[in-house]
């Protein structure tokens, strides 16, 4: 992963043809990025982990004062990665921030699609 922390650089470093394998080591990288550019830095790190997963690409849960985003370790590609890992924190900032239930594609979900589009990103239900 290259050094410089800008989503742009990542994107391009990566490519959008390749297959993306993703490890647990980049993840934070990613997690800080959108944090810092969708959601002012006002998500504390969560319980991130990856693995096979089937019929779905991401998941975020909670119990009680846990909270987790479990993503699939395979994708299409980078971005197709970080978009995903956006659409889980944007359901952590649900129940996070807004207290919501945070399995709604609400109003409220979708108001961030303007900031996932400036960085280049969509936002949608479902990527596949
Ligand atoms: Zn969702």
């Amino acid at each position: 992963m290259p050094r410089t922390k800008s989503l742009a650089t990542l994107i391009n470093h990566y490519g959008n043809e390749r297959e993306f394998k993703l490890k647990k080591n980049k993840i934070s990288d990613v997690y800080k990025i959108l944090n810092r550019e969708i959601f002012n830095n006002r998500l504390k790190k969560p319980y991130i982990l990856t693995r096979r997963m089937h019929g779905a690409l991401g998941l975020f849960e909670f119990k009680k004062h846990c909270y987790r985003i479990t993503l699939h370790n395979k994708f299409k590609n980078f971005q197709e990665c970080v978009e995903i890992l956006g659409h889980e924190m944007v359901h952590y900032y649900q129940k996070l921030i807004l207290n919501q239930n945070s399995a709604r594609h609400n109003k409220e979900f979708y108001s961030f699609k303007k900031k996932f589009k400036k960085i280049g990103l969509n936002l949608k239900r479902v990527y596949r």
